[in-house]
């Protein structure tokens, strides 16, 4: 696009857009067509079989069939990667999606049947591992044990970072140097590319759930991995195959998304940085867990720029608490999900967490927050107002 390197506000207003001029347009078209006219057998044949493959459309044979290649897709896809500092990036109908394409091309697709996870994970993520529905057997441990659970048969090592729902932060380079040869694949979507770019640090994949900040507006379902051109050959040949496509409706609107992510993290994380500040010192609360408290490997500058705009409470009145606050919250919506221009309130254990083991399930006191758009000082007034409601003290048993 320039010769000049761009800062991450400008690339996320110009990137993928470099063909509109070509086509008389200053918005990016939507491509609704499921197929699309051949130039004649040979050339249809040839660029089908390509993009089967993992490969691009064959500019003589065209993007013959839509679960092969979208152009609206393509946009998104090579903005992401910009911003990713990478070379491509693939779209996938959900961020689950994207981690199952990722597990499937390291893993069945090249016959190695073993994953490393580090947990804390986000719990569909946990429990697609621990499912065993991919035919993979998976080695959970922390941060340190990646090393000893490595086998000869490891395709993957997974984590998160920061991980959901305790924002605990894992050191990425030190993971990195225990996996030698083994890909592993950053779960960026809490940190999304403006704080944090895992390629630099030596990740295979950048995978973000795009429902949550790219697309920022609680309205598109959809996961991205941010890799290179090779690896991105390999996860596009299993959405082929599987079928698990991003609409390009779900893609112009992150692709527009995307052109705000920049201003809305850092207006995002500046309210969530006070109201952490604030609430540390309440009466009703433990705990107030965010990357840049107690931060004591300074992993906060050195890997991300800046701690983000999630946050996680333990409440002193436990189970009972949590669902007091939940209930007496005004502008916070209680639903699961994060990332949105509205700010949202959940409780881990009881949704996002069920279906993970009992001993790596956060604790009945957790509430999590998604910070949004709104004025930091409302939102403080309303977090107020409603601990002033809740239990203080557990109860015996709760
Ligand atoms: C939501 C989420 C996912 C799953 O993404 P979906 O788009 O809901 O499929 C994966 N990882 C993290 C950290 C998430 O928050």
């Amino acid at each position: 696009m320039s010769d000049l390197p761009l800062h991450p506000e400008t690339l996320a207003v110009h990137a993928g857009r470099s063909d509109l001029g070509a086509l008389g347009v200053h918005a990016a078209p939507i491509d609704l067509s499921t197929t699309n006219p051949l130039p004649d057998i040979l050339h249809g044949g040839d660029s089908y079989e390509s993009m089967a493959n993992g490969g691009h459309p064959l500019a003589e044979g065209g993007n013959v069939y839509a679960r092969l290649w979208n152009p609206t897709v393509a946009r998104f896809e090579d903005a992401l990667a910009e911003l990713e500092h990478a070379d491509a990036s693939v779209a996938f109908a959900s961020g689950m999606a994207a981690m199952t394409a990722a597990i499937l091309s390291h893993t069945t697709a090249v016959g190695r049947h073993h994953v490393v996870a580090v947990r804390p994970l986000y719990g569909g993520t946990d429990h697609l591992l621990d499912s065993g529905l991919l035919g993979v057997e998976v080695t959970f441990c922390d941060e340190d044990a990646v090393a000893d659970s490595i086998r000869p048969d490891t395709g993957m090592i997974v984590l998160e970072t920061p991980a959901n729902p305790t924002l605990d932060l894992v050191d990425i380079a030190a993971v990195v140097a225990q996996a030698g040869e083994v890909p592993v694949l950053v779960d960026n979507t809490f940190a999304t590319p403006m704080l944090q770019n895992p390629l630099d640090l030596g990740a295979a994949m950048s995978l973000h759930s795009a429902t949550k900040y790219i697309g920022g507006h609680g309205d598109v379902i959809a996961g991205v991995i941010a890799c290179s051109e090779q690896t991105a050959e390999a996860l596009r040949r299993v959405r082929a195959i599987t079928g698990a496509l991003l609409h390009p409706l779900g893609a112009y609107l992150l692709h527009r998304g995307l052109v705000t992510l920049p201003v809305r993290i850092q207006t995002q994380q500046a309210a969530a940085r006070t109201l952490a500040a604030k609430l540390t010192d309440h009466p009703a609360v433990v705990a107030v867990h965010y990357p840049e408290l107690d931060d004591t490997r300074g992993l906060v500058g050195r890997q991300m720029r800046g701690g983000g705009a999630m946050i996680a409470l333990r409440l002193a009145g436990g189970y009972a608490a949590a669902e007091s606050l939940t209930g007496a919250v005004r502008l916070f919506t209680h639903a699961v999900s994060l990332g949105g221009v509205d700010s949202l309130i959940q409780h881990p254990a009881a949704l996002t967490h069920r279906p993970v083991a009992p001993e790596a399930r956060p604790g009945a006191d957790v509430v999590r927050l998604s910070i949004g758009l709104e004025n930091v000082d409302d939102l403080l007034a309303d977090l107020e107002q409603a601990l002033a409601k809740v239990p203080v003290a557990a109860r015996a048993g709760a």
